[in-house]
């Protein structure tokens, strides 16, 4: 692990030309929540010329939900700067399949945009699907398990959107959609494709959508801190999510201070 002092040198020297890969939930917001300072924050590293592309795992709202919901935390987004594992499991499907989506709108609006066939549990031809793509709901029962494990055995490929187990709230932590993932997977007796950080699908998207990353942001080692190892760029950890203050972390960081606006500041004039 990098020093604070040598990770801080290395990301200093980088910023004002790249990109940063900043994550939403645990790092922006809690449950939607703004967390204190963070359109501030956004707003100094766009003044130094720095773009920022905000890469989530929550496949469950519209990208004009999120837009939304950043616009409350006092950032100014749009569709281009986003990328939602939702885009990533999209992203492994052709346009002329039928696809099972077990998820939220976030998911159907990401397989409508790619051109598929989109159809719900219950729905006909959902047995027959080409494949199924599951992500974070709450409208998640035994019947939609049962469509979604049935269509995986008729030889539709199970996608999940991500495996996160959970997801950060301000009342502590919630199943996230790993938990459905595994469910289907469970009753299919299969293995599911990962489509979100920091999986193979999401890398290419994230790649494909900007060039010249320089640091990739998140409250969660396993998936923002192997994000950023497959890009080959440094980890800055934000203790505003999964890992508390003080807590012991898995795996290596190279940044590691208490939220975004911390890092910032340490960053820019650290
Ligand atoms: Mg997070």
């Amino acid at each position: 692990m990098a020093s604070a002092a040598e990770g801080s040198g290395r990301l200093r020297r980088a910023v004002g030309t790249g990109t940063w890969v900043i994550d939403l939930d645990g790092v922006i917001w809690l449950a939607g929540e703004p967390i204190d300072g963070v359109g501030a924050a956004v707003e100094r590293l766009r003044e130094r010329g720095v773009r920022v592309l905000f890469v989530t795992n929550n496949a469950e709202p519209t990208v004009a939900q999120l837009v939304q919901r950043l616009a409350r935390a006092g950032i100014e987004a749009g569709a281009e700067d986003l990328v939602t594992s939702a885009h990533a499991a999209a992203s492994l499907v052709d346009a002329a399949q039928t696809v099972l989506a077990v998820g939220g709108p976030g998911v159907d609006e990401a397989l409508q945009a790619r051109g598929t066939s989109v159809v719900h549990a219950g729905a006909a031809g959902a047995a027959d699907a080409d494949a199924v793509v599951v992500g974070l709901t709450h409208d998640f029962d035994y019947e939609v398990l049962a469509a979604a494990a049935t269509a995986v055995r008729r030889g539709a490929r199970l996608i999940g959107t991500n495996e996160d187990p959970t997801h950060p709230t301000p009342a502590g932590l919630l199943p996230g959609s790993g938990a459905l993932v595994a469910a289907v997977a469970t009753a299919a007796e299969t293995e599911p494709e990962l489509a979100g950080k920091p999986h193979r699908p999401m890398v290419d998207l994230v790649r494909s959508r900007a060039q010249d990353v320089t640091v990739v942001v998140g409250d969660r080692p396993a998936t923002d801190g192997r994000l950023a190892r497959a890009l080959g760029v440094p980890y800055a950890l934000v203790r505003s999510g999964v890992v508390a203050p003080g807590a012991a972390v898995p795996g290596e960081v190279d940044l590691d201070q208490p939220d975004l606006g911390a890092l910032v500041s340490a960053v820019l004039c650290g």
